[in-house]
């Protein structure tokens, strides 16, 4: 079965290419190169999917890739360079994504319009400076040359065809591994993204040069089709309707670029046709743009989506009913994670003062406190979040310093009260990307069963928010770190649901060998859950200990004084 489905995305391939010959021996002259048009569309859509679509950021100079792979290409044919067109075209591709690796590195600071903005100015620049210049060759006259045995139109197109399909498989693979797990996530949260241990900034400019080097491979591919590039393929306001186009069709999805793809070519020919000037295209596609942008859809997701509905209708839940089994609890050792002398500053704000903690080795401490008592910020300030933070965390008897990302590594994770799992992934995906380690269809399986976690194979757009948020935990856990800090992982489950998640806790050290830290407003969980308790307030720590002395402390009583009956 598994062999089978991994065979699935290369019979599609073979049947594309199939598809490709019949349409390149069937088809009138004129719709083969209308197709040849069309496969060019397609990857440079494919590469924008993977920047805009998945990794989330906004690309505006998919064109100006484009015309990189086009000028490689026509440099290297009039220096009749060694290889032939095909190495032209892959060295075309290179060029265009180490273009892309260095668009992308403002894209490391900037967001947003702030992103658009320098991308299209690019793009602009790039499209003055190629009318002044002109790509190598034309001044001459020297086209391109197709290989020989791609010379004419049909075979042409085959070769274009085969291109496609191979920029397709390998879009595919990636986006199922590490890399596109890690653009999900990034386009989601770029803290949840550090949290796992990934680093953000690798995330984005792999995205970019995977994208660049797609636009690249399309506009070398051009330049073969029509023999000599000219500016007015690569123009920025192209860029910014082929972006709209990604946007609307959802290209991050495969065969929702290839249908962009044909929209991009068949909507200029059908205004052709009916006598009205083609500028009026790009119109079109503002308008389809600006609809799917108003709707926060895309063309794509939303079919997948109603299509998931049918087969499934309900969202995902949890199923805590089953009994947890039960494991020899251990008991906790020596401190694991200790924080001494740890204060955060918020302007005035005095979020942290001076506060102590320690986690024993195998144990859970529970750490509570009225709202704003600083809970969420001590596990952002040990987690590495909060740079200004003053004080020591040892993790293991070590100091933990450095980013997020490399704290991680060194065993120390962290989930968020808000939830920042990313929705495009499947739970599977999901773990695999928090675990960054191999992981057994059975190790998954069992972990998710445990915690009563919707089956690997689920979107998690269609998993309900708590459910997601115990998916994250299960997804940590799996990690084995040394310490795993929880922030209210249960907040907004039902009560039943809340109790039963506490049982399933209790087990954790045990089970997974991991130590934890557990942020939770209610005290019977805490209670049935936690060896050692911190209390919070105002920053402070008002008491610490054993459950049982901390929770009959006077101190503690009153300052819970309001919330008497959470005791
Ligand atoms: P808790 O998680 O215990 O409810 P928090 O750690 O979220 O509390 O907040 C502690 C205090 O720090 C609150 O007064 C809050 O308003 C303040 N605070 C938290 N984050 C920030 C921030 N990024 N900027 C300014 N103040 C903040
Ligand atoms: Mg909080």
């Amino acid at each position: 079965m598994r062999l089978a489905e991994r065979g699935i995305p290369f019979v599609v391939a073979i049947v594309a290419i199939a598809v490709g010959y019949g349409l390149s021996v069937g088809l009138d002259g004129y719709f083969v190169y209308l197709g040849m048009s069309a496969v060019v569309a397609g990857i440079s859509l494919l590469g924008l999917g993977v920047v805009t679509g998945s990794a989330g950021m906004i690309s505006l100079c998919q064109l100006t890739f484009g015309a990189v792979g086009a000028w490689t290409v026509s440099a290297l044919n009039e220096a009749q360079a060694p290889g032939g067109f095909l190495t032209w075209l892959a060295l075309g591709g290179l060029a265009a994504g180490a273009v892309g690796v260095l668009v992308g590195l403002p894209a490391l600071r900037l967001r947003g319009i702030n992103l658009a903005v320098v991308t299209l100015g690019l793009a602009a620049a790039a499209d003055l400076a190629l009318v002044q210049l002109q790509f190598p060759g034309v001044s001459a006259g020297i086209s391109v040359e197709r290989p020989e045995a791609f010379s004419d139109d049909r075979s042409y197109f085959q070769l274009a065809v085969v291109v496609l399909v191979l920029c397709c498989l390998v879009v595919y693979f990636l986006r199922r591994g590490r890399w596109g797990s890690a653009w999900q996530a990034v386009a989601f949260s770029e803290r949840g993204t550090a949290a796992a241990g990934t680093s953000v900034r690798t995330s984005k400019l792999t995205a970019f040069a995977v994208s660049a080097t797609l636009g690249g491979i399309s506009g070398g591919l051009l330049t073969g089709q029509v023999g000599i590039a000219f500016p007015a393929s690569f123009t920025a306001i192209q860029s910014l309707a082929l972006y709209v186009l990604a946007i609307m069709s959802g290209a991050h999805l495969i065969d929702m670029a290839v249908f962009g793809a044909i929209l991009w070519v068949g909507v200029p020919e059908l205004l052709k046709r009916w006598g009205i000037p083609q500028d009026w295209g790009f119109v079109v596609f503002g308008v389809l743009g600006v609809q799917a942008l108003a709707s926060g859809g895309n063309l794509g997701t939303t079919v997948r989506q109603v299509w998931y509905r049918r087969s499934k209708k309900e969202p995902a839940k949890l199923d805590l009913a089953a009994g947890a089994g039960d494991v020899e609890p251990v008991s906790p050792g020596p401190p694991v994670l200790t924080v001494r002398d740890l204060s955060v500053n918020f302007g005035h704000v005095a979020a942290l003062s001076s506060v102590d903690i320690s986690v024993p080795e195998h144990g859970v401490l529970g750490v509570i406190g009225p709202n704003g008592a600083g809970k969420s910020t001590l596990v952002d300030a040990i987690s590495g979040f909060l740079p200004n933070a003053e004080g020591a965390v040892e993790l293991g008897g070590r100091p933990l310093t450095g980013s997020p990302s490399n704290r991680a590594r060194a065993g120390l994770r962290r989930t968020f009260q808000q939830d920042r799992v990313p929705p495009g992934l499947t739970v599977g995906a999901y773990l695999k990307f928090l675990a960054r380690r191999r992981l057994t269809a059975d190790e998954i399986g069992d972990a998710l069963d445990f915690f009563g976690c919707p089956a690997a194979r689920t979107p998690l757009s269609q998993v309900d928010v708590g459910a997601r948020r115990l998916v994250e935990v299960v997804g940590h856990l799996l990690v084995r770190p040394r310490v795993l800090l929880l922030d209210e992982p249960a907040a907004g489950l039902p009560h039943e649901e809340h109790v039963a998640f506490g049982e399933r806790l209790r087990q954790v050290p045990a089970r997974f060998g991991v130590s934890v830290l557990l942020i939770e407003h209610d005290l019977d969980l805490v209670r049935s859950v936690c060896d050692t308790i911190t209390v919070l307030d105002f920053g402070r720590v008002l008491a610490s200990g054993p459950q049982a002395e901390v929770l009959a402390d006077p101190a503690v009583l009153k300052a819970y004084m309001g919330e008497t009956e959470m005791l």
